[in-house]
């Protein structure tokens, strides 16, 4: 989802559209888009552990959630959170194994 659609969607439910929260998640999107994989990107933070270990402020982690929830069901039809980065790279394995996904190679260097 791009940062439009977070911020907007972030807003109805939140009441603020928490852009800095979107902006930490998709932080390294450009740079993967670029090497001809942007799904890996959610590797580094698309995940509660990431987020917990970024932010203590229950709401903030919520709007985390919320965003990573997002991504996937907008991507895949599909409400998942992931609890870490394995539970995430299984996910995406099983869908680029069904067809579902391209832009994934699972090698972050
Ligand atoms: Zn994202």
């Amino acid at each position: 989802m791009n940062h439009e659609r977070h911020n907007k969607a972030t807003e109805a439910i939140f009441y603020s559209p928490y852009t800095e929260v979107h902006e930490w998640l998709d932080e390294t999107y450009g740079k993967w888009k670029k090497r001809g994989f942007p799904y890996n990107h959610w590797l580094l933070r698309h995940y509660k552990e990431a987020i917990d270990k970024k932010y203590e402020a229950p709401r903030i982690r919520a709007v985390a959630y919320f965003h990573v929830v997002s991504d996937i069901a907008g991507r895949f039809e599909e409400i998942f959170l992931p609890e870490n980065e394995e539970e995430l790279r299984l996910f995406l394995k099983q869908k680029e194994n069904e067809g579902k996904l391209k832009g994934f190679d699972g090698e972050l260097f």
